[in-house]
């Protein structure tokens, strides 16, 4: 292919979800594109993989009804997300280490307002009624006023009179599950932001979304297979270490060099690879301080999955529960190669249990489950997947911080989850800004 001709491709650099939704808006509108990926299968953060020939996923991955971007994407590539996903109506359940009965519980009758406030209300038994109805009318307010600066969750939680029993009960998990990040530490503008929008639009927004297939064949395999199909060239297991371009021609192509010492050519560039990684391969020269300090700003937050196999199955179990002051906060029942024996926990922010290996922290979160949940009994087998950069923590001011999505080099474009304005780190920021990339290379090549 002849070097910045119109024929020369548009290289994509990275296939997570934002590469693979930016190379298919690419492919879609005609342009010749160029998937490169490091892994050996694609999703990157959401990927299916295999834990000693179990065919698992890294991470469990819930959306909510309002992920409407990523529905969409899963939709376009023929996937039809009434059977790939477990719907359940918004509400919690939480239970205490070795408490039988649920030591929280908040299940609205849909997430209207009325029924929120009920439903917040009964979930505070034992407290005065001044101190229920002052949490009631704080929370309403977390809702519906939307928040001018940026302030710690934790703060911001103080001010709205939401009581410690509701801090450490449901906000402290439910901030670490939209945001990976502490309540101290997160974001109160992203968190306000994730709450209007799954709670403010109805009941179907507010849906938790299961997966109830692997993730590999919610989008990444099929993403793959239409890419393919209208002939975009798609490597994996090749990783780009350095990129080059002519600075002082404005049409000159860039050079992707990868591992093996290979190269190759493309007239534009859209690097869909986490913050590091992204920092790696842009020239450091004074025109890219700004891009640079966005992406040095971005911090990262690890998330372990366990899996437990039981002897008998386990998926009448509820599709969620939570766990309080526990290794790991989420219980999730899972099929796993047909099989209905399988737990996930979630454990985010695992940190005192990431120096154990594998083999310790599936017997640890077992043994601690027990306690719980004894009519579990001893799992027969487990495996455990630790991702230590899960997702970029989504800190007060991280808006501020977010490196541009058009960079000083002509062409080249960034993408991935840590671009999106107002969103934590997760599938719907990635495709989000994989659309967006893939719309501004589109804006500027007309
Ligand atoms: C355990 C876990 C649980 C999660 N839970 C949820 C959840 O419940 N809900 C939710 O919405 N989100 C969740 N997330 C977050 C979500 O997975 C990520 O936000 C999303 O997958 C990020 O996609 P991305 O395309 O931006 O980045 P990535 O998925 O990181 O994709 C980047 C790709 O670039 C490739 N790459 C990197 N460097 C190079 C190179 N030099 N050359 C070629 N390729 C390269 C990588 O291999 C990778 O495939 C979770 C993440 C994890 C890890």
């Amino acid at each position: 292919m002849a070097s910045g001709s119109p024929a020369a491709p548009v290289a994509v650099v990275g296939a997570g979800w934002a590469g693979l939704t930016a190379a298919l808006a690419l492919a879609r509108a005609g342009q010749p594109v160029h998937l490169i990926e490091a892994g050996r299968t694609p999703g990157g953060r959401a990927r299916s993989l295999e834990l000693d020939q179990t065919p698992l996923d890294n991470g469990q991955h819930i959306l909510v009804g309002a992920c409407q971007q990523t529905l969409q994407q899963i939709r376009a590539v023929d996937i039809d997300p009434e059977s790939a996903f477990h719907a359940v109506p918004f509400g919690l359940r939480m239970f205490d280490p070795g408490g039988h009965a649920p030591a929280f519980v908040l299940e609205p009758r849909s997430p209207r307002l009325p029924a929120l406030a009920t439903a917040l209300y009964r979930s505070l038994p034992g407290h005065a009624t001044g101190v229920r109805l002052r949490a009631l009318i704080g929370a309403a307010a977390m809702l519906h006023r939307p928040l001018r600066h940026d302030l710690p969750v934790l703060d911001w939680l103080r001010q709205r009179h939401q009581p410690e029993a509701l801090v450490q009960r449901l906000w402290d998990p439910l901030c670490l599950a939209v945001m990976n990040t502490p309540t101290r530490m997160a974001s109160a503008r992203i968190f306000q932001n994730v709450l209007r929008l799954a709670l403010n639009h109805g009941p179907q927004a507010a849906q938790l979304l299961i997966p109830a297939r692997p993730l590999g064949e919610l989008f990444p395999q099929p993403a793959l297979r239409e890419l393919r199909q209208r002939d975009a060239c798609v490597e994996l297991g090749r990783r780009i270490t350095a990129i080059e371009r002519d600075a002082t021609h404005p049409d000159a192509p860039y050079r992707l060099h990868d591992r093996q010492g290979g190269t190759s050519t493309a007239r534009a560039l859209i690097l869909a690879t986490p913050p590091t990684a992204t920092a790696s391969l842009l020239p450091s020269d004074p025109g890219w301080d700004a891009t640079h300090q966005g992406l040095a700003a971005m911090g990262a937050g690890s998330i372990c999955t366990v899996y437990l196999r039981y002897p008998r199955p386990v998926t009448d179990r509820p599709p969620l529960q939570g766990l309080l002051d526990q290794h790991g906060q989420w219980l999730i029942p899972r099929h796993v190669a047909g099989a209905p024996h399988w737990l996930a926990i979630v454990i985010s922010t695992a940190d005192d249990l990431a120096p154990l290996t594998a083999d310790a922290r599936w017997r640890t979160v077992a043994r601690s489950l027990a306690r719980t949940f004894p009519e579990l009994g001893e799992p027969e087998t487990g495996h455990s997947v630790c991702e230590r950069r899960a997702t970029v923590d989504a800190r007060v001011d991280l808006d501020h911080q977010r490196p541009p999505a058009r960079t000083p080099w002509p062409g080249c474009y960034l993408a991935g989850d840590y671009l999106t304005h107002a969103l934590p780190s997760t599938l719907e920021a990635a495709v989000q800004s994989g659309l967006e990339s893939a719309h501004l290379f589109l804006e500027d090549h007309p």
